[in-house]
């Protein structure tokens, strides 16, 4: 059974309780890395400068963050959408099965599709509040 790196467990430390409720029963099926839980305002700032964002206003700069990034491991480069998403479909069961409302980055408006995100974010894993769900199913 996998488990988290010491790296992963650091950033966990700064994310909200039910995100490392998600993660941690994710790990128990599929291997992956928490590779950033909360971010400053001033790294958010440097991230919307070089494009890796498109928000000032992220769930990352929350503390505790209601954000994380992942990758999957083994790391086969952020080109594999078949890594990435096998790890982010099992975060999101865990998510379900625990009664945690989530979404990921590859799917802003959780209609189950990918192809239609103006924004692709892969590694990204958010809860939502029981209003920002009934707003994006609206
Ligand atoms: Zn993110």
């Amino acid at each position: 059974m996998p488990k988290f790196s010491k790296r992963s467990l650091e950033n966990l430390k700064t994310c909200h309780p039910d995100l490392v409720k998600i993660a941690a029963k994710a790990i128990e099926q599929i291997d992956f890395t928490v590779i950033e839980g909360h971010r400053s305002k001033e790294k958010q700032k440097e991230n919307l400068k070089n494009g890796t964002t498109k928000t000032l206003k992220s769930k990352h700069c929350e503390f505790p963050s209601r954000a994380f990034d992942f990758i999957p491991h083994p790391f086969n480069g952020w080109n594999d959408t078949e890594g990435f998403n096998k790890v982010g479909e099992t975060i999101l069961e865990c998510a379900k099965e625990l009664g945690i409302l989530a979404r990921r980055g590859s799917d802003w408006n959780m209609n189950g599709k990918s192809e239609d995100e103006k924004f692709y974010d892969g590694p990204h894993i958010e809860l939502l509040t029981l209003e920002e769900f009934k707003r994006i199913k609206k």
